[in-house]
């Protein structure tokens, strides 16, 4: 697309359809009592995103010299949630813009290396407490939607919605890919090992208390969250053994060995993909008035 093609596009009626979802969002986020934080776009540490140090080095966060210290453009809030929990704040929510600049290869409908989710997180929750929250969020949205003239028609879905380990995801489709191919409505995926700050559960060790939501017709994965780590010698051993440098984290570090991180749960939902899911379009690009997609050229 050169710049003519991106300004002529219809795109109207997808910005349309963005302002109710997020309207409907916001005022779901507000009304169930959480905090509305502005975005933090560059920060002394970020998300690393994987524990495995090969996946860290390609997907290394932009960086920029201000006022002597490097700065990194944000992966994902994770740990400034988990310290905005720290300051007190008990349930909070971001519109936060992450920065990821994934392979080229990543170029499958639904990666744009700059997109925005919905991130929350909640003191002293529980999985099933997130869980719920976001299938009231989607449910009712859902509902709405249907008096919006949507184009295509979103499904009628009814909390709790189906749960599924990664394990039983694998045996019964493949892939979590292939489970959205074939399911109806959306479904959540659970106990997957990743980055460090999502909780191991101390009773199961190898089985972690987090989860994804995924959409139906093969929209895949919309959510992401978890239940947190606080306790210094746990993040510590488990930064050490994903070979992550333990300076590169030294502010977080600070806080979590002071005591301060409280155990917390939480999740991000990404805006861009509901909105695709919502207006039914096939590619990402499709929802966003300018595209940034891995391996294409940003023209404007
Ligand atoms: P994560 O915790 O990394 O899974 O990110 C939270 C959510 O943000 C995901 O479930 C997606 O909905 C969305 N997201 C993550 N990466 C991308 C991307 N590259 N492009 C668009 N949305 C994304
Ligand atoms: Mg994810």
């Amino acid at each position: 697309m050169n710049a003519l093609q991106i300004v002529t596009r219809k795109i109207e009626p997808v910005m349309e359809v963005q302002t109710r979802v997020i309207d409907y969002m916001t005022r779901y986020m507000v009304g169930e009592g959480f905090k509305w934080m502005l975005p933090v776009m560059l920060s002394s540490i970020t998300d690393p995103l994987w524990p495995d140090p090969a996946a860290e080095e390609a997907l290394r966060p932009p960086e920029v010299e201000v006022y002597g210290s490097r700065l990194r453009l944000t992966h994902s809030m994770i740990l400034h949630k988990q310290m905005a929990v720290a300051m007190g704040i008990d349930k909070l929510f971001i519109l936060s813009p992450n920065v990821r600049l994934e392979g080229r290869s990543a170029d499958d409908g639904r990666h744009a290396y700059e997109f925005t989710q919905l991130d929350f997180e909640i003191a002293h929750a529980s999985m099933d407490d997130v869980m719920s929250l976001i299938e009231g969020l989607i449910s009712g949205l859902f509902k709405e939607a249907r008096s919006w003239g949507l184009e295509r028609e979103v499904p009628r879905v009814k909390p709790p919605f189906k749960r599924f380990t990664l394990e039983e995801i694998k045996e019964e489709f493949g892939d979590e890919d292939e489970a959205s191919k074939v399911m109806k409505e959306p479904f959540w995926v659970t106990d997957i090992k990743r980055e460090f700050y999502d909780r191991e559960d101390p009773e199961r060790p190898g089985h972690f208390r987090n989860y994804d939501l995924y959409l139906p017709e093969g929209y895949g994965e919309v959510s992401s969250g978890g239940e947190r780590e606080w306790e210094y010698e746990v993040i510590v051993r488990k930064m050490r053994s994903a070979g992550i440098s333990l300076e590169a984290f030294r502010p977080y570090l600070e806080v979590a060995k002071a005591g301060l991180l409280k155990p917390s749960a939480g999740a991000g939902i990404g805006v861009e993909r509901l909105i695709r899911y919502m207006v039914g379009a096939k590619h990402i690009a499709e929802v966003q008035p300018f595209p940034r997609i891995p391996g294409v050229p940003a023209v404007i």
